[in-house]
């Protein structure tokens, strides 16, 4: 006899949700914390240390949602809460510029090449919003091309065929998103530049900005072809139009200067989000100084934020990048990476499970399908089967995955070699009788 799965107490997490359904549109603030993918109710957390995240009724897991990004040093960094406490205590909002705002954008500065002004915001959707105005504002132009399943955010112009939690409730297109703005966002199929080309062509003349997530993460993770990325630069460049690189979620998280750095690509505007924050609320934007001075006050692009570079959410930030500085912290994030893909590939073949997997940096995917993945068709034609009942295995034996089929993999420093390994001893079971 198979030994039982031990069941998980969720009492307290029910009670909460029934309570959160009553106040909060769904009983949650973003739609994919709902498990509404994955069936059952989501688990509400009480606390997390380093690796590992505690819930509402005592269960245990070794977290790689890692609060969707965001937290690349693990849960309640030492050095971060330090900086935050310390920036508390000087009080938590001027609406006027402080040092910390300053110290920030000079590191962005400094470890991003393309960056030559940037503007802090509040999350990556706002973020993306501003790129894509100051892109606009810029070229004179309207239209944008955006590749299916890369998410830039709820901004209405980019929910559009935007992956993630879009894709998980089977809502590509929001209501509430008007022809009108629809109709300026043109839709390309990413790691195929003909059809790119071809678009550019259709529009001559029309289009503002390109933006992509150079390293998808938002239909599970996908990797550009060779080329693919120099040929965005190209035709961007070429049409004269701004290439909008998306590193909100790449960005200090497939490698210290983003993915940018890591393809050796110069785009001219890069949005920000989730890691740069330190696990508060920050966005950015920036680039090349010319587009970048169209933004107000210095030019007639308007954008403004109550809370924009808040002290505090910039104190996270600041030590958030300067541990990410350390010799060698890369290379060994990248390792853990690769411990716990080739753990849970040779588990999969061990089970006769097709799977692929890959990495970089901190950022991993899983698809459960034979061959590499390389755009959102094949992804919507995996579906989210078996990968479901992967995850409530999984939850089961303590791993908390992300709970869609549809998103990358975090890791943090602070995973032990131990945690990847007891991982890949539950995925073992769970793929066997899967
Ligand atoms: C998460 C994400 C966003 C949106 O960021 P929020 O902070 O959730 O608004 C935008 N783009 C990409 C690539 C993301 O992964």
């Amino acid at each position: 006899m198979e030994p039982k799965t031990p069941v998980l107490t969720t009492s307290k997490s029910s009670d909460l949700f029934a309570r959160a359904q009553k106040a909060i549109p769904g009983g949650v603030n973003s739609p994919v914390r709902a498990f509404k993918a994955v069936g059952g109710q989501p688990l509400f957390i009480a606390s997390g240390k380093g690796s590992r995240i505690t819930d509402a009724d005592g269960n245990s897991f070794i977290d790689y949602v890692g609060s969707w990004g965001p937290l690349i040093l693990g849960h309640a960094n030492p050095q971060v809460l330090a900086a935050v406490r310390e920036a508390l205590e000087k009080g938590t909002s001027f609406g006027a510029p402080t040092e910390s705002e300053v110290v920030l954008a000079e590191m962005v500065k400094a470890l991003v090449p393309s960056i030559e002004l940037v503007r802090f915001v509040n999350s990556g959707s706002e973020a993306t919003m501003g790129a894509l105005r100051v892109a606009r504002g810029y070229t004179g132009r309207q239209k944008i091309i955006k590749f299916a399943g890369c998410f830039h955010g709820a901004v209405d112009s980019l929910l559009i065929k935007a992956g993630s939690g879009a894709t998980t409730l089977g809502v590509p297109d929001s209501a509430g998103v008007t022809p009108g703005v629809a109709q300026d966002t043109l839709l390309a199929e990413f790691n195929d530049l003909a059809g790119v080309e071809a678009l550019f062509a259709a529009h001559k003349g029309q289009v503002a900005a390109l933006i992509v997530e150079p390293v998808p993460g938002n239909m599970g993770m996908i990797l550009p072809e060779e080329g693919f990325l120099n040929g965005l630069r190209d035709v961007c460049t070429r049409e004269g139009a701004v290439l909008i690189f998306d590193e909100v979620m790449s960005g200090f998280r497939v490698a210290l200067g983003g993915a940018q750095a890591l393809y050796s690509i110069r785009p001219d505007l890069t949005t920000f989000g989730k890691v740069i924050g330190g696990g508060f609320p920050v966005g950015g934007y920036g680039g090349r100084r010319e587009i970048m001075e169209q933004v107000a006050p210095l030019g007639p692009v308007y954008q403004s934020g109550t809370l924009s570079g808040n002290p505090v959410a910039m104190a996270a930030g600041i030590s958030m990048l300067k541990t990410l500085q350390a010799d060698g912290f890369y290379p060994s994030l990248e390792k853990k990476s690769q411990r716990l893909m080739e753990g849970l590939t040779q588990a999969a073949s061990d089970a006769a499970i097709p799977l692929t997997t890959l990495f970089r940096g901190g950022m991993m995917g899983v698809f459960f399908s034979a061959v590499p993945v390389k755009n959102y068709s094949q992804v919507q034609a995996l579906g989210a089967d078996p990968y479901n009942r992967f995850f409530r295995g999984m939850l089961e034996e303590g791993i908390y995955l992300a709970p869609s089929a549809f998103e990358a993999w975090f890791v943090s420093s602070a995973h032990s070699y131990e945690d990847l390994d007891q991982t890949v001893q539950a995925a073992r079971k769970v793929l066997k009788r899967l």
